[in-house]
C-alpha cells in the first residue's frame, strides 16, 4: 500500500501531492531572542526570561549560536543561505503567545532552496526541493489536563528556536514522505543541530496533501498540523488522501484548512479554516534590525561540516564494497554508522567479505535483538567489538553461520566474547574429516533406499543428507566440509 504512487478511485487513478514543513527544535543552550535555558522536561514556567513572557520594554537579542546552526542546516541541505535576512512579527492572539505576535522569518528567510535525495526500500532515488527554511521562535504550552474549570500556560518553550523547512510539493506517496522526514533527521543529528526526537516534540511535522488526475493541476490542498511520528506520517497520509478522493468523488469539494491527526483512531478532522497570510498582518519587527552575516563566517562554517549521511554511504560502498541498500541502512543513524565502524576496527581480516558479514548481523540480528528489547544501539548489550569476535570466528571457520546465531543470544544475555562462550558451551565446529566421515557412513548405512533413490538421479535428496548428518553432529559439523566428503562419498 505504502508504495503506491497511485491511488485507484471508481473513476480511476489519483495521485498524491505532498509537501512537508518540519519543525526542527535548535540544539542551543538560550533561546532565539533571550538567555533562558532550552532543557527539555524543566518544571513548567521555570526557564522563562521576561522577553519570553513579552514583558513591556523588553528587547529581543539574536543568539548567534541558533544563527550558526540554520546556516549548518542550510549547507547540509544543499541550500543557499541569504547573507541577509528578516525578522518579521506574525500576529495572532493565543493564550500561550504573550506577546501575541511569533517572530519569525516571512519574505526573506536565512536560507533559500535546497535538496534532499531520498531513496526509497526498492532502490528508487528521488530528489526533493526544500522552498526555505527560517528562523522563528516556538510559542508556549496549554495546558488542559490539571483543573477541571482552568487551563494552564507554560512558557518554557516560549521563544526557543526553531528551524521551520518547508520542501516543495514534490512528494508522491506517504513512503516518500516518510523517507523524506527520516533523511532530514538523519542530516540534522549528524550536523548536531537538531536532535531529532519526534516523541519528545523537538521535530514535528505539517503535511500539506491533496490529490489530482495524472497530469493535471495541483488540487486544493489540506494541512494536517504537528504531526509527531513517522507512523503517524504515514497513517495521516493514507487516511487524508482517502478522504479527499470520495469527497471528491462524490462530487464534493476540498476544503483548504488546517485539519488534526487523531493518533487513537488515525483519521484526521478540521481543526480550523487555513489563515492566509494577510490574517497574520506580517510586518519586519522594528525591534530587530536585518541580520547580516558574513560570507567568510559562512564559509568557515561550510569548511568544518562533518561527513553527512550521502557522502558517508558512498564512502562506505566504495570503502568496503558494500551495497547500496546495506549502505543506506548503515547511514541512516549516526549511531549505527559509528557502531559500524568501530566494529570494522576489531574485524581480523578486514575484507569486503567480512566487512558485509559484519553488516548483516548488524541489520538482521543486532537490530532484532534491539527492537525486540526496545533498546537503541547505543544500549546494545553486544558491543562493535564483541560482534567483530563473533564475526572472526565464523570468518575463521571456528563456527557455523548457525551456530553463530546460538552464540550471539549468549552474547547478548552474558556480555561474553565469543572466543570464552564457544569454549564455554562446548561450540567448537567439528572440521575433522574423519569425525565427518564416521557420521557420513552412519547416516548413508541407516538410509540405503535413499542412497538408491539419490544416486538413480534423484538430486534433491542430497539436502537430506546434509540435514542428517548436521543433526546427527549436532549441527556443529563444519557445513562446507559436510557438503564437499558426502559429495565425494556418493560419488557425484
Ligand atoms: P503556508 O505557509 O500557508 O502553509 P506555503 O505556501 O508555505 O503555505 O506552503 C506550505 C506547504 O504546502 C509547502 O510544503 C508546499 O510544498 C505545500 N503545498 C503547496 N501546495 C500544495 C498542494 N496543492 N498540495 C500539497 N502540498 C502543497
Ligand atoms: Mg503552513
Amino acid at each position: 500500500m505504502d508504495n503506491r504512487y497511485f491511488y485507484e478511485g471508481t473513476t480511476g487513478p489519483w495521485e498524491l501531492v505532498i509537501g512537508l514543513e518540519v519543525h526542527a527544535q535548535v540544539i542551543s543552550n538560550a533561546k532565539l531572542f533571550s538567555g533562558a535555558a532550552t532543557a527539555f522536561g524543566a518544571e513548567p514556567n521555570t526557564q522563562v526570561s521576561f522577553v519570553d513572557a513579552a514583558m513591556p520594554g523588553m528587547l529581543p537579542v539574536i543568539n548567534e549560536v541558533c544563527v550558526e546552526q540554520a546556516i549548518k542546516t542550510g549547507l547540509g541541505i544543499n541550500a543557499e543561505i541569504n547573507l541577509v535576512s528578516v525578522f518579521d512579527r506574525k500576529n495572532y492572539f493565543y493564550a500561550d503567545l504573550p506577546a501575541g505576535y511569533q517572530i519569525s522569518q516571512y519574505t526573506r528567510p536565512i536560507v533559500g532552496k535546497g535538496y534532499l535525495d531520498i531513496e526509497l526500500e526498492d532502490g528508487t532515488a528521488r530528489r526533493i526541493g526544500i522552498t526555505r527554511l527560517h528562523l522563528e521562535q516556538d510559542a508556549g504550552k496549554s495546558i488542559h489536563d490539571q483543573h477541571p474549570e482552568k487551563s494552564y500556560i507554560d512558557l518554557n518553550r516560549s521563544g526557543v528556536a526553531l528551524m521551520e523547512i518547508v520542501s516543495e510539493p514534490d512528494l508522491r506517496s506517504a513512503e516518500e514522505a516518510a523517507a523524506y522526514v527520516r533523511k532530514l533527521r538523519a542530516i540534522v543529528r549528524c550536523l548536531g543541530t537538531c536532535d531529532g526526537n519526534m516523541d519528545q516534540g523537538s521535530m514535528r511535522v505539517d503535511v500539506n496533501v491533496s490529490v489530482r488526475k495524472a497530469g493535471e493541476a495541483f488540487g486544493t490542498r489540506a494541512e494536517i498540523k504537528n504531526v509527531n511520528s513517522i507512523k503517524f506520517l504515514t497513517q495521516a497520509i493514507h487516511y487524508e488522501a482517502e478522504r479527499q478522493i470520495v469527497l471528491l468523488e462524490e462530487g464534493g469539494e476540498v476544503l483548504q484548512e488546517t485539519r488534526l491527526f487523531d493518533a487513537a483512531r488515525g483519521t484526521t478532522r478540521p481543526m480550523r479554516g487555513k489563515e492566509h497570510a494577510h490574517d497574520y498582518r506580517y510586518f519586519p519587527d522594528p525591534d530587530l534590525p536585518p541580520l547580516v552575516v558574513d560570507a567568510t563566517w559562512v564559509e568557515k562554517i561550510r569548511s568544518q561540516m562533518p561527513e553527512l549521511p550521502d557522502a558517508k554511504k558512498t564512502r562506505f560502498m566504495k570503502e568496503y564494497e558494500l551495497p547500496a541498500y546495506d549502505a543506506s541502512v548503515l547511514v541512516g543513524e549516526t549511531e549505527t554508522a559509528t557502531y559500524f565502524e568501530t566494529g570494522l576496527k576489531s574485524l581480523d581480516p578486514l575484507t569486503a567479505k567480512t566487512a558485509k558479514l559484519f553488516s548483516n548481523w548488524l541489520i538482521v540480528e543486532l537490530f532484532g535483538a534491539l527492537n525486540r528489547e526496545g533498546k537503541t544501539i547505543d544500549q546494545s548489550p553486544v558491543t562493535p567489538s564483541l560482534l567483530a569476535g563473533l564475526i572472526n570466528q565464523i570468518q575463521a571457520g571456528v563456527i557455523s553461520g548457525k551456530i553463530a546465531k546460538e552464540v550471539f543470544s549468549l552474547m547478548w544475555e552474558s556480555g561474553k566474547d565469543a572466543t570464552s562462550l564457544i569454549e564455554e558451551h562446548g561450540l567448537k565446529q567439528v572440521s575433522d574429516d574423519g569425525a565427518i566421515l564416521a557420521t557420513i557412513d552412519k547416516v548413508l548405512s541407516e538410509n540405503p533406499s535413499m542412497v538408491d533413490e539419490y544416486k538413480s538421479g534423484k538430486d534433491k535428496l542430497f539436502g537430506f543428507f546434509v540435514g542428517q548428518v548436521m543433526k546427527a553432529m549436532a549441527g556443529k559439523a563444519n557445513p562446507e566440509l559436510v557438503n564437499q566428503l558426502l559429495k565425494e562419498k556418493l560419488g557425484k
